[in-house]
């Protein structure tokens, strides 16, 4: 179905993805899928002092990531490029050009000081600061001699002063602004290079877009976009301005906030998946309690108009939540390959991997990924399959270890698993501890969480008989024995 729709997300490269933006191609992404249309990527680079080296690249991979694939964008083209603002500059200045010629823009020459001295005083008779539209009287005559001198210009926008100007939001109804409150602004600077409220106007138009869904913030703009439009001649889209993201403490969010780039996430072990699906509830609801939603799921009930207008609380903890049920839900292969990167970093398995070390690292998964919130701390929880130089965790050694007679009960462990036939598996391991429970007369803890704690370092983990039978009998057997001697070096006789 190709339905005629086309969006865009139009991300200033000035620094790496965050949760806001990432939300908003993410809307973009599933109303584009939902209605069968296009997602255009464009980079809104003019901002040539706070545009970042890297930013663009960063960007790519953090949609990718989280699989927000683009159909025309920088680098793939399409039919309406370039797709970075900084290629298209010929286009705005003809724009531009238009615009002057039809008598609805003005070349301004009023300095940055005679500027700001406009808005201070301003500020100080309490009006709101709003240019005076002084270079809009200026003759002809006064013109050539500003140029002349060498004065710089910029274009100003003339504004209509007074009436209406209302925006049929698709989330929050009809806004009505006062053109009165809207001064002649800057559409062009004056090193040529466009605005962002005329650049965009002009990109959305030149590309066919047929709905601008983004941040909140930008909704105080859109009266001057839709004057620009009228002043081309252009049909305004749809625009579609959604909620803001606050902190818990209905703070803006921030960095005091831990993280929310998109990259940290990645880097700390978040799924794509799950990110996906908690961006997708930052505003969005199926419409009831369902919070697990597959990105299918997700796409088919995607719409509009059940985009919330109210602020949407950003809760680390359900992301969290959300990510450890993908965790562990997800096919061994995906988790597998997720996971990689993850050991390797914590320096548990080298660049190259044989075939029976993959088969080892697909049964430490299995076996952890149900207690893991992230892949960061799968692979923390997966360390001790991988190393025997782990230190016992120090409470874990005053609970368990100070007990008096562990260091014996642990050679008898040995001993007991020694005596174990192949296969050296959960359930003839956990027969053999049984059987030596029972002939101890000592309670099951007694036993398993000092073998626990030598065997891991650790006081939880997976059930102590799938530890075992990983381990399998040397490493096992081995580090019984060196726990033993080590309690009998380091722990005080009571
Ligand atoms: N470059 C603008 C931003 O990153 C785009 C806003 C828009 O979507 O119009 O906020």
């Amino acid at each position: 179905m190709y339905s005629g729709v086309r969006v865009r997300f139009a991300p200033s490269p000035t620094g790496s993805l965050h949760i806001g933006g990432a939300r908003t191609a993410l809307f973009n992404y599933l109303f584009a899928r939902a209605s069968g249309g296009s997602f255009i990527l464009r980079l809104e680079d003019t901002d040539f002092e706070r545009r970042l080296a890297h930013a663009e690249e960063g960007i790519n991979q953090s949609l990718t990531w989280l699989g927000l694939d683009w159909d025309e964008g920088p680098g793939i083209g399409g039919p309406y490029g370039p797709y970075r603002q900084s290629e298209r500059l010929d286009l705005y200045r003809q724009e531009a050009e238009r615009l002057l010629s039809a008598g609805l823009a003005y070349h301004c020459f009023c300095t940055p000081e005679e500027l700001a001295a406009e808005r201070e005083e301003a500020r100080q008779s309490g009006r709101a600061p709003r240019y005076s539209g002084r270079c809009c009287a200026l003759t002809a005559g006064e013109r050539s001699a500003k140029v002349a001198a060498g004065v710089k210009a910029t274009l100003r926008l003339k504004m209509p002063g007074d009436g209406k100007t209302v925006v049929d939001d698709a989330i929050r109804g009809e806004v009505v602004f006062e053109n009165a409150t809207l001064d002649d602004f800057i559409v062009m600077k004056s090193n040529g290079v466009p605005t962002y409220n005329f650049a965009c106007v002009v990109d959305d138009a030149a590309m066919r877009i047929t709905h601008v869904i983004r941040a909140e913030e930008h909704l105080s703009n859109t009266p001057k976009q839709v004057l620009v439009y009228r002043a081309l001649g252009y049909e305004p889209p749809v625009f579609a301005h959604v909620p803001m993201i606050l902190a818990p403490d209905r703070a803006k969010l921030s960095k005091r906030h831990g993280a929310t780039g998109v990259e940290e996430f990645r880097a700390q072990g978040y799924l794509p998946e799950a990110l996906f699906n908690y961006l997708a509830l930052l505003g969005w609801s199926p419409g009831d309690e369902r919070e697990l939603l597959s990105r299918e799921e997700i796409v088919g009930e995607f719409s509009l108009a059940a985009v919330s207008r109210h602020a949407a609380i950003y809760d680390v903890q359900k992301l969290t939540w959300l990510n450890s049920q993908y965790l562990s839900s997800v096919t061994a292969a995906r988790v597998y390959e997720l996971a990689l990167p993850f050991f390797r970093a914590a320096g548990l398995i080298s660049e190259t991997i044989n075939p029976q070390d993959s088969e080892y690292i697909r049964e430490v998964i299995e076996t952890v990924r149900s207690r893991a919130r992230t892949l960061g701390e799968l692979a923390d929880m997966s360390s001790y399959f991988f190393r025997d130089d782990f230190n016992y965790d120090p409470k874990g050694v005053r609970k368990v270890f100070h007990a008096s007679g562990v260091p014996a009960l642990l050679r008898e462990g040995k001993e007991a698993l020694a005596r174990v036939e192949e296969p050296f598996d959960p359930a003839n391991t956990e027969a053999a501890y049984r059987r030596l429970i029972e002939k101890l007369g000592v309670s099951g803890g007694a036993l398993i969480h000092p073998t626990r704690l030598a065997l891991t370092g650790r006081t939880v983990g997976p059930g102590l008989f799938d530890v075992i039978a990983l381990l399998g009998k040397r490493r096992t057997l081995e580090r019984l024995e060196r726990a033993a001697a080590w309690i009998i070096d380091h722990v005080p006789r009571g």
